[in-house]
């Protein structure tokens, strides 16, 4: 298995659009693309064979979540070209009443889920944090009767996954996807949580120093490697997915026996390098979340040489801005052994197309 190359990103961008099919388009049933958070997006294609099996998936996803029969479930996720579309068909197929919403407002998604008693989303981590943000500030929390959620798409730290359960009252499952190996249904945690079950059946995982593509072993940190296993239409060899992890140990007290591997730390091209120090947003977000006074939302912004300002909205009730700057900067200086300047915006000023974007460097500028 080794010796076989490495697929990257830059090799299904160079083959686009239909370079990269390894059937007859007459055999595609679906045609989705990824949602180039890093650059221009990717086309991923899908038989009937596949899309079924992505469905079968899903519907796993589901069932170790606990959502199916009995659920009203909404998918706040984009209904266009992204794969996140694909749990509002798994849903129905789980058992539950799927409602695919798509793109609105927080406030919508929010009134909604109040109004037709909705027990069950899916969504990326910002927009969950958004409308915990909005239950918070008006009072909703025990208006909503959610019990279940599937997030991922973004990495997000455990202080965002505790300020969402608790301000939504919900209980919330990390999972993994890649739109160009057929998206989410890779992997998924289970009640647990302690790591995500990868669908061994479906996809073989490695993980690799990503300098010297070399393969490491249990609980060391690289770039997770994923080759496609019953993929038809745009099967992949050792795709680097860019997406930092470990592998864990199999064992688990949920009795599944799968492959795990760590929630995800961050992306590679996401990591920078701050006066020598390794620097991924999650840690940042780790902070930011957990002050009830600060929404969540943040923005690392590097300018100069290596000037680092972390800027986070500051909630509208918040009287003394300044000892919760200083609060933040001694938890941040605690963390991460960087001096860093905060600036305080308001809330809702931090805004951004779809995923989030929590890097500006400006510093080759
Ligand atoms: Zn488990």
């Amino acid at each position: 298995m080794t010796k076989l190359p490495f697929t990257t990103k830059q090799d299904l961008l160079a083959v686009y659009p239909y370079g990269a099919l390894a059937v007859s388009l007459s055999d595609v049933c679906l045609i989705l693309s990824s949602s180039g958070t890093t650059g221009s997006p990717i086309l991923t294609f899908y038989t009937e064979s596949d899309y079924k099996l992505w469905m079968e998936r899903l519907v796993r996803n589901f069932k170790l979540a606990g959502i199916g029969k009995g659920d009203v479930f909404v998918n706040t996720s984009n209904q266009g070209m992204f794969t996140g579309r694909g749990y509002s068909e798994a849903a129905s197929l789980a058992g539950a009443a799927s409602i695919p919403v798509g793109p609105a407002s927080p406030e919508r998604h929010l009134k909604l889920m109040v109004e037709l008693g909705v027990t069950s989303f899916h969504a990326v981590p910002s927009f969950a944090l958004k409308m915990a943000n909005l239950a918070e500030d008006f009072g909703l929390t025990e208006k909503l009767r959610l019990r279940k959620a599937v997030i991922g798409a973004e990495t997000w730290s455990e202080s965002t996954r505790r300020r969402i359960e608790e301000s939504l009252n919900v209980d919330a499952y990390d999972n993994y996807g890649v739109a160009e190996l057929g998206g989410p249904g890779i992997a998924i945690e289970c009640p647990e949580k302690d790591g995500m079950h990868v669908w061994a059946d479906h996809y073989l995982v490695e993980v690799v120093d990503p300098e010297t593509g070399e393969r490491l072993g249990e609980g060391e940190e690289g770039e997770l490697v994923v080759t496609t296993l019953t993929r038809e239409a745009m099967p992949l060899i050792r795709y680097r997915t860019g997406d930092v992890v470990k592998l864990l140990p199999s064992d688990c007290p949920c009795g599944l026996e799968t492959p795990k591997i760590s929630r995800v730390k961050g992306r590679i091209d996401e990591m920078v390098k701050v006066r020598g120090i390794g620097l991924y947003p999650k840690i940042i977000e780790e902070v930011t979340s957990s002050m009830p006074e600060l929404t969540g939302e943040f923005q690392i912004v590097l300018s100069g040489i290596d000037d680092i300002t972390v800027k986070v909205e500051v909630k509208r009730w918040v009287k003394d801005v300044d000892r919760v700057v200083g609060e933040l900067k001694t938890k941040i200086k605690e963390l991460t052994l960087l001096s860093v300047a905060v600036e305080p915006v308001e809330e809702g000023s931090i805004v951004y197309q779809g995923k989030a974007k929590r890097i500006l460097d400006l510093r080759q500028l």
